[in-house]
């Protein structure tokens, strides 16, 4: 039999295809990466992470001129509009820059790029379109797909899903999220601060439920300040075209009196399913838990030379979570030592104020057992938070009441993406909250905040 033609075939090129790609190639590998796309990037650079980013950054720059805001600090403004086509076009700008970005590095890597669906032939050949790659190795690196209720059809025009909702011609009037995730809060608080009403719909008792639930109540009512109406416990049961809009039917989750409420556009926002679609999966002998493909910690699976990657096998769907497999995925095929830590992934809701989160909750300690202490500080304590008048929320560290390890940190504030990686570092070091504050941190900053909460462990914060 002819040698294979590849050492490493990738399907899909998000985040975690991509990446897996570039440091198998690096790794002096044979590569190819098949994209059904007519763009590389997957759902975070097409109709993800970067298009959301962008629309939130220019959002908030309206929101921000549009409501006075920058008066205090000496920004005279006259009148403000706004320009939605030119907000759009400047998200599109970014994504096509950052996506031809990726055909730059595979080519400056020499990784083969295969435009078109990839199905399995069997174990050791996908077919794509007319072509069959044989390869020693595959990456199954498919991503995930939006998850729909039974019911409730998108139309792409009135009820719609994350990608459209990048998309809308006009401000909506009235926005009815239904799903109370961070893609659903991200998605409302664009239209919220371009002038919609928005009203979300959670069928849990909180919005983003896996969040510590000290953190996502604070949440939720700086969401109410800033005009969301948030439904929470209530189920939706029905989504229909009405006129030029939707009705949507609702009722409490425990059961109850149903209600009615006229939309202009409803996003669909329950979740995202792994996706394996058109793939022919049963060819190579995969069976599939739920939906996902099931891995070993090295990313292989139960099939010799097949390995999977990101949002298509468990875990956090989160562009870095697939990042950082893809690059360990490819470390173990080149037969290195290449391991992700699961327990150190951080998650932002990019929101204003933003949320981060690293590590484990109260409530899973308090699940757990596990004995921890608590030291908060708020951003009303912290100089540079006061300066920039911008002082909403707090950050709240974890550690381990034995040996004060540090187990988890959480954060809503203004620059709380930015700072979960301090503290990911932190946990991914094992530190202590002792060591967090007794690390010199640059004056004036957020992270002094992150200081101050490792130091009120020990119950002495300074600037509170
Ligand atoms: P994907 O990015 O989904 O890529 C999979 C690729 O495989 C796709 O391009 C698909 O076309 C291709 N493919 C599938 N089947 C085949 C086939 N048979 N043949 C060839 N190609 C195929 N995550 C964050 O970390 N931060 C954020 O801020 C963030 N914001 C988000 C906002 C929105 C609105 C959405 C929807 C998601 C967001 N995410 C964010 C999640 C993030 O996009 C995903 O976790 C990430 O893209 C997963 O990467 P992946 O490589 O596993 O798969």
């Amino acid at each position: 039999m002819a040698d294979p033609e590849f050492d490493v075939v990738v399907i899909g090129s998000g985040p975690g295809g991509y990446v897996a790609a570039i440091r198998a190639a690096q790794h002096g590998l044979k590569v190819a990466c098949i994209e059904k796309r007519d763009r590389l990037g997957g759902t975070c650079l097409n109709v993800g992470c970067i298009p959301s980013k962008a629309l939130l950054h220019g959002s908030e720059y309206y929101a921000e001129a549009q409501s006075g805001a920058l008066a205090k600090f000496g920004v005279k403004l006259g009148s403000v509009e706004l320009d939605l086509p030119a907000l759009l076009g400047e998200k599109d700008k970014a994504v096509k820059e950052l996506t031809d970005g990726i055909a730059y590095l595979f080519k400056k890597n020499k990784v083969e790029w295969v435009a078109g669906e990839a199905s399995f032939v069997d174990a050791k050949s996908v077919k794509v379109g007319d072509r069959l790659l044989t390869a020693k190795n595959f990456i199954i690196a498919t991503g995930s797909e939006v998850a729909l209720l039974p019911g409730m059809v998108p139309d792409g025009e009135v009820i719609v899903t994350s990608t459209e909702a990048l998309d809308l011609d006009k401000v909506p009037e009235h926005l009815v999220v239904i799903g109370g995730g961070y893609i659903g809060l991200e998605m409302g608080s664009v239209w919220r601060r371009l002038g919609a009403r928005v009203t979300v719909i959670e069928y849990a008792e909180r919005i983003v439920p896996a969040m510590d639930v000290e953190v996502a109540t604070a949440f939720a009512k700086v969401l109410k300040k800033q005009g969301f109406e948030i439904r929470t416990a209530t189920k939706v049961t029905g989504v229909v075209r009405d006129g030029a809009g939707a009705a949507v039917t609702i009722e409490p989750a425990a059961g109850g009196a149903s209600e009615t409420i006229a939309a202009d556009i409803v996003l669909l926002s329950v979740g995202r399913r792994p996706n394996t679609d058109g793939l022919n999966i049963e060819a190579t002998g995969l069976t599939l838990d739920r939906g996902r493909i099931i891995v070993a910690k090295d990313f292989s699976t139960p099939v010799p030379g097949i390995w999977a990657i990101g949002d298509v096998v468990p875990g956090p769907m989160l562009a870095h979570k697939a990042e950082d497999e893809g690059l360990a995925c490819a470390d173990n095929i080149a037969g290195l030592t290449g391991y992700v830590n699961h327990d150190v992934i951080p998650a932002v809701v990019y929101t204003h104020p933003e949320v981060a989160t690293v590590g484990k909750t109260e409530e899973e300690l308090k699940a757990a057992g596990t004995a921890y202490k608590v030291g908060k500080f708020p951003f009303a304590g912290n100089s540079r938070a006061k300066t920039n008048r911008d002082t909403e929320g707090f950050v709240k560290v974890l550690a381990d009441a034995a040996t004060d390890r540090v187990l988890g940190v959480h954060i809503i504030g203004a620059m709380a993406g930015t700072m979960i990686a301090e503290a990911a570092i932190a946990m991914e070091f094992g530190a202590s909250s002792e060591d967090i504050a007794l690390t010199c941190h640059a004056h004036p900053t957020h992270p002094e905040a992150l200081k101050e909460a490792a130091m009120a462990v020990t119950g002495k914060p300074i600037h509170i």
